[in-house]
């Protein structure tokens, strides 16, 4: 047993929700959130899964609020180790999976800091989920022997990447959150030798039924982007040309 009960004092698991469709969530975390105390979401998780969650659980919602803003992440932090500190099995979900682009680590940190014992349940990462659904293989021995995934909050964080190294021609790249910087991703990567004829793909609200996929050039990503809205996902390489032929996902 991984789990404790609410005598044996307090417990958070981290656990990913997937992509939207509720089918893609793991056996595991389907038997949290039915027996959870207390969920503490945000705005990533659908309905669907929301409404499969125990009845009788407290449900906290730390996503983006009405102005917009999001809850900042040490007040997430200090919910988790409050309802934690007042012996309940607390369950963290998230959308995707709690360790890619999550902020998954800086909760452990917390809970860690605090000797809050803690597990962790993997989701499938939109970048598998979505591109599933797209009919993208991310890998494919004739077109892509590596894959990327790369935050779109480039400026925000601070950082930079190695432009040089994903400007190549034998990779998929993944962009989570990149709608917005997409007109600096497109110049970057032809700037750094990628050709404006690689074929990319954005899917929008991937896995849900209102999934969408706009393919195109790495020449006009930055036009695509003005038609999608959040959340969607970039990618970039020649895989996403499979998409026409290997569709199976009627929406
Ligand atoms: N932890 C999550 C990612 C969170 S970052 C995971 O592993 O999937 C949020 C970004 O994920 C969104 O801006 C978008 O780029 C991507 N994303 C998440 N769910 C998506 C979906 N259903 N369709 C398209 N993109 C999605």
């Amino acid at each position: 047993m991984t789990t404790t009960t609410a005598n044996q004092g307090g417990f958070v698991s981290l656990v990913g929700a997937g992509p939207g469709d509720p089918d893609l969530l793991t056996v595991k975390a389907l038997r949290l959130i039915q027996k959870a105390e207390v969920v503490v979401y945000d705005r990533l998780v659908s309905d669907e899964i929301m409404s499969m969650v125990n009845q009788d659980a407290e449900l906290i919602y730390v996503g983006k609020k009405l102005n917009h803003h999001c809850v900042p992440q040490d007040q997430i932090n200090q919910v988790l180790v409050v309802k934690a500190q007042e012996n309940k099995h607390v369950v963290r979900l998230k959308g995707g999976d709690p360790f890619i682009f999550g902020r998954g680590g800086e909760e452990l940190e917390k809970l860690a800091l605090e000797s809050i014992p803690y597990e962790v349940v993997p989701g499938i990462t939109a970048a598998a989920g979505c591109t599933a659904y797209a009919g993208i293989p991310l890998t494919h021995r004739d077109h892509a022997q590596s894959v990327h995934f790369i935050t779109g909050h480039l400026k925000k964080e601070g950082m930079d990447v190695d432009w040089n190294g994903l400007a190549k021609g034998n990779t998929t790249l993944v962009f989570y959150m990149g709608l917005k910087e997409s007109p600096n991703i497109q110049a970057r990567l032809m700037n750094h030798g990628l050709s404006g004829e690689t074929s990319v793909a954005i899917i929008e609200r991937g896995t849900t039924p209102r999934q969408r996929v706009l393919t195109g050039t790495l020449d006009c990503l930055a036009d695509l982007a003005t038609q999608a809205i959040s959340p969607s996902l970039i990618v970039v390489g020649s895989v996403t040309s499979l998409h026409k032929e290997l569709n199976w996902f009627d929406n």
